[in-house]
């Protein structure tokens, strides 16, 4: 039996809702550079087929935000930009587009900073985390509780709330993190009595597994079990597919989440895809319906990058030149036409789910397959070019956005 929860308000990260009874989201951060496009984004997939529901990428210099630029429209989850301590860095990552914020009130404080970020977020609807970390408190707080102490990272983050308040900006979701699990919960749990806003739980710097996994989950679970808490993150020293694996499996241990069937993930669509990504997702949903099948199958608009993107998956298609080419784990194994799409990966699903992975992987022509999808992937190249997403456009507008 699932715990009560606490009535929260609701918010929403992109398409996921947040609070306000919404399931309990799975949050992860990459490790990559964010300017290294190819390889954030692989670890973006990485994290979805581990069951990441939100992914955080950093976004600490001009380089970043060009490359969320290119990244959020490819990325199969929303992605929030963590900021560091440059106002001009949220503005650079909203005019990137992506779908949420995290301020750190103890490195943004200049009041003139916050309220305008605060206002381009609201103009723009785009959530923010306030998330205040033990570890770099505001010097003044620190001061007037004497150290670390849970009032002085409750008040930390009520300052922050009405500099927001001041601009009409309420798309808050809050956060207050220390690597020490006593403290935490005692400051979520004062926290929770003080406002509505839905929580973002974590242990900051909680280490590297199993210590890390022990005192994440320690923090993490004492706290759902109060109903407290509306999407979490472990913050592992390790790679962070393992973060979301933990998240999820937490979520699934306390009856908070499930997942019994086909887990299937889309790409979001962009201006290379070679199909209604939306519709194929749909049709497929539809045919797979209620089976038992707990394998997770991906949807990808183009062979471009869909196979590679999508290369955790179990199974995924990928379309290009009308055609749909079918992949086992990144690997290439069959080309079926377009329209046929759907009815091939339920086949393969059922092929899978009874003999396996490597058996379908034996069972193909993966030579051919391969051959197959990289002259169709040559071929949308030359005819669509490198930048479909019109990513340059936005790089010129943050480059003069952050030019100081
Ligand atoms: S269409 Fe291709 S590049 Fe665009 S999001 Fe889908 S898989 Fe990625």
């Amino acid at each position: 039996m699932a715990p009560p929860r606490r009535t929260t308000r609701q918010i929403h990260v992109g398409s996921v809702p947040i609070g306000g009874g919404a399931p309990i989201t799975v949050q992860s951060m990459t490790i990559t550079k964010t300017a290294d496009v190819e390889g954030t984004l692989q670890q973006i997939y990485a994290l979805a087929a581990a069951g990441c529901d939100i992914v955080r990428c950093t976004c600490n210099e001009t380089e970043a935000a060009e490359g969320l630029a290119e990244i959020v429209p490819r990325s199969p989850v929303p992605i929030i930009a963590d900021i560091h301590h440059q106002y001009r860095m949220a503005l650079a990552a909203m005019e990137a587009g992506v779908q949420g914020l995290r301020l750190n009130p103890g490195n943004i404080r200049k009041p003139e900073h916050i309220k305008a970020v605060a206002s381009e977020a609201r103009d723009r609807r785009v959530p923010i985390r306030i998330g205040v970390n033990g570890g770099s408190l505001d010097p003044k707080l620190y001061e007037k509780y004497g150290g670390i102490a849970p009032e002085a990272m409750v008040e930390s983050a009520q300052q922050e709330l009405a500099y927001f308040d001041e601009v009409g900006f309420d798309l808050v979701k809050i956060s207050v993190k220390a690597s020490s699990v006593p403290l935490m919960v005692e400051a979520y749990r004062q926290l929770s009595e003080v406002t509505d806003h839905p929580l973002h739980l974590g242990v900051t710097e909680a280490g590297p597994p199993p210590p890390g996994l022990i005192k994440a989950t320690a923090g993490i679970s004492t706290l759902l079990l109060e109903g407290i808490g509306d999407t979490i993150r472990y913050s592992l020293t390790a790679d962070p597919v393992e973060e979301a694996k933990a998240g999820r499996q937490l979520l699934e241990a306390l009856g908070l989440r499930e997942r019994k069937n086909v887990d299937l993930i889309a790409c979001p669509s962009c201006g290379r895809a070679e199909i209604d990504v939306i519709d194929v997702a749909e049709r497929a949903m539809a045919a797979f319906g209620e089976r038992e099948l707990p394998l997770q199958v991906a949807v990808m608009g183009c062979v471009v990058n869909g196979p590679g993107e999508a290369r955790e998956a179990d199974l995924g298609i990928a379309a290009g030149n009308k055609r749909g080419h079918l992949f086992v784990k990144g690997r290439n194994i069959a080309v079926v036409p377009e329209d046929e799409m759907v009815d091939a990966l339920v086949e393969w699903a059922e092929f899978i789910d009874e003999h396996g992975i490597d058996a379908a992987i034996a069972k193909a022509d993966t030579a051919k397959a391969e051959r197959e999808a990289a002259k169709d992937r040559s071929a949308l190249l030359a005819s669509q070019g490198a930048d479909v997403n019109h990513a340059d456009e936005k790089i010129v507008h943050i480059r003069q956005a952050t030019a100081t």
